[in-house]
């Protein structure tokens, strides 16, 4: 018999007609024949109350006291939907988590999943038993012999239910919840965003500013390490909902560590790339597609593309050709000057150097890691885009070797998880752009004049993650107008900007006759799809359908599967959509 793994979310869950009725629904799935396992969450907004609870009494309670009291809100639910299965004659068990055995570090409050034990549940499930388990909350052993009960992070109910499909090699995970599945975007912005039948683990971890409230990123990184089959499905609706894929070898089960707790999945070198800088171009809508929709028409495949600094009215936009296309990527640079003003020149022998890891999303103490790793190894940095689950920059070729060296050294990689060159799959059915992310509430911070050697990203992303400060999308060039000089500019929420000062003073106090720039209200639009690293012309459109509506682009960061464009925040509704109707996303 095959076994399921359903998760119920807290509105799934919001009351006892909802409880009943989901007990209903399992009682058919169990009819059709599957085994079942249930993971549930808090009921309705418990687990805030909960919180607010503890909260009236302290500012600060004690991690430990905090997950005893959280984790009770899930206990309700398993209690409950037991009792409702029970009640209309289904043999069911409730369990919490250090019952399972579900077991996680030894921290409070976003504790990692590092094995799951499996002969209980299974010896459940044999005995006809629904086993139902309380989703976001796992224990471990203390030195003392007590087991100790933790939280997984708000939202970790959804990993639990992956970790244990995991486990317990489940046919597949179902994740219910309010919405239909995974949509192309924010329905609140775009109304007929469409649901999508399927979606790959690495694009949904790209779009997580749409994606996350959706699924718990931990669950979807599960998902994709070890090739376990996941749905999201409307708990309302019959509904087939939207499943995600994963595009990696699946990693064997890693009892002990199922949750990689490492940061930093994969190196990736690419060698033979030039780096070509236009600059001194008209800051204005409309000329970012020109470029690349000429480069396009020449069938030539642009790596990153970036573009941050603006002198007054002028810009720069760098990008990166294989050397291969060189030659015919001059002869486009020409006609665009031509055209446009402004200089062009290109530096050969660069490679591009990525790490990428699900681990990196939200914390940007990573890239701090990766640039202060490449300082000590003294290699200069040329170009650098981010994106929430990779890092990438342009180095020297004559320093990879170095810089492998160092960078598997520092995140513990092994030979497996370093990429040379490597060879993509070509899935030519996969969609450009499947979704579009929005991310609101942002201003752009901009470095400028800073010296070119290397160590300088690194300090700036060391002091800002040592303050708490959390940034994304730093975008670096070279300006080919002033030698020796580079920009950086990254993008901050505005309330970390409003507590930056202090921090920003002594970064400057550091790198004489530079100087920081506030730029204005931002947000950042990101389209995602798998099929754009292999489609010559998609950010050439992306760009188009924004100068369509007169949209300037502040700031460009693209990485292999997603292309983010920095707009003001006015423009950013209406951005979203028109590269959602470029795209014919409805369709
Ligand atoms: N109840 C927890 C929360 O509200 C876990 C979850 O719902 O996934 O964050
Ligand atoms: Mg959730």
């Amino acid at each position: 018999m095959s076994l399921l793994i359903k998760k119920f979310g807290g509105t799934s869950v919001g009351d006892i007609n909802k409880i009943k009725k989901i007990a209903q629904q399992i009682i058919e799935s169990r009819e059709i024949g599957h085994d079942i396992v249930i993971v549930v969450s808090a009921m309705g907004d418990s687990t805030d109350n909960l919180s607010e609870l503890a909260k009236s009494i302290s500012k600060n309670p004690s991690k430990r006291d905090f997950d005893m009291l959280l984790s009770t809100g899930e206990q309700v639910t398993i209690a409950l939907l037991s009792i409702a299965l029970n009640e209309f004659g289904v043999p069911a068990i409730s369990m919490t988590g250090s019952q399972v055995g579900i077991i996680t570090e030894s921290v409070h409050g976003k504790a990692r999943i590092l094995d799951i034990k499996t002969e209980r549940i299974k010896d459940y499930i044999n005995q006809g038993f629904v086993v139902i388990v309380a989703g976001f909350q796992g224990a471990y052993l203390s030195h003392n012999g007590s087991m100790e009960i933790t939280t997984l992070g708000r939202g970790g109910s959804d990993t639990s239910a992956v970790a244990l499909a995991t486990a317990l090699y489940a046919e597949s995970c179902e994740i219910y919840t309010d919405v239909c599945g995974v949509l192309t975007t924010d329905p609140r912005i775009v109304k007929n965003a469409k649901l999508l039948e399927r979606i790959s683990c690495e694009e949904m971890l790209e779009l997580a500013s749409v994606g996350a409230s959706v699924l718990h990123p931990r669950a979807v990184e599960i998902a994709r390490n070890y090739g376990t089959k996941l749905y999201v499905k409307s708990s309302e609706k019959e509904q087939p909902g939207t499943l995600l894929e994963s595009e990696i070898e699946p990693l064997k089960l890693n009892r002990g560590g199922l949750e990689l707790t490492k940061t930093v999945n994969s190196l990736e070198i690419l060698q033979n790339q030039v780096v070509i800088a236009l600059s001194n171009l008209p800051d204005q809508p409309g000329i970012a597609a020109e470029i690349f929709e000429k480069l396009s028409q020449a069938k030539i495949n642009v790596d990153l593309i970036i573009q941050a600094t603006h002198e007054e009215t002028r810009n720069d936009i760098t990008f990166t050709v294989a050397e291969e296309n060189l030659q015919e990527a001059i002869k486009q640079c020409d006609l665009i000057i031509d055209e446009l003003g402004g200089t062009y020149s290109f530096t050969q022998n660069m490679s591009k150097l990525s790490i990428q890891g699900a681990g990196i999303m939200g914390r940007p103490s990573v890239s701090a890691e990766l640039f202060e790793t490449l300082s000590q190894a003294n290699i200069n940095v040329h170009l650098i885009a981010t994106s929430e689950i990779k890092v990438s920059c342009v180095i020297d070729i004559r320093d990879i070797n170095k810089a492998i060296r160092f960078v598997s050294d520092k995140f513990k990689l092994n030979s497996n998880q370093i990429y040379m060159n490597p060879s993509k799959k070509i899935r030519k059915e996969e969609p450009e752009v499947r979704g579009i992310a929005l991310d609101k509430n942002q201003v752009q911070v901009s470095f400028r004049n800073l010296p070119d050697k290397p160590g300088v990203a690194a300090s700036i992303c060391l002091s800002l993650a040592e303050s708490n400060l959390i940034f994304d999308t730093i975008v670096q060039s070279e300006r080919s107008s002033k030698v020796n000089k580079k920009d950086i500019s990254l993008t901050m929420s505005k309330e970390d900007r409003n507590n930056a000062d202090e921090t920003f003073a002594s970064i400057l106090k550091k790198l004489p006759g530079s100087r920081i720039e506030d730029g204005p209200s931002i947000a950042k639009v990101s389209a995602v799809g798998s099929g754009m690293a292999f489609k010559v012309g998609t950010a050439g459109k992306i760009f188009r359908a924004l100068a369509n509506q007169k949209i300037n682009i502040e700031m460009i960061a693209t990485s292999e599967i997603r292309t983010s464009c920095i707009v003001l925040e006015k423009d950013c509704d209406i951005a979203v959509k028109a590269i959602h109707d470029f795209f014919e996303l409805d369709k």
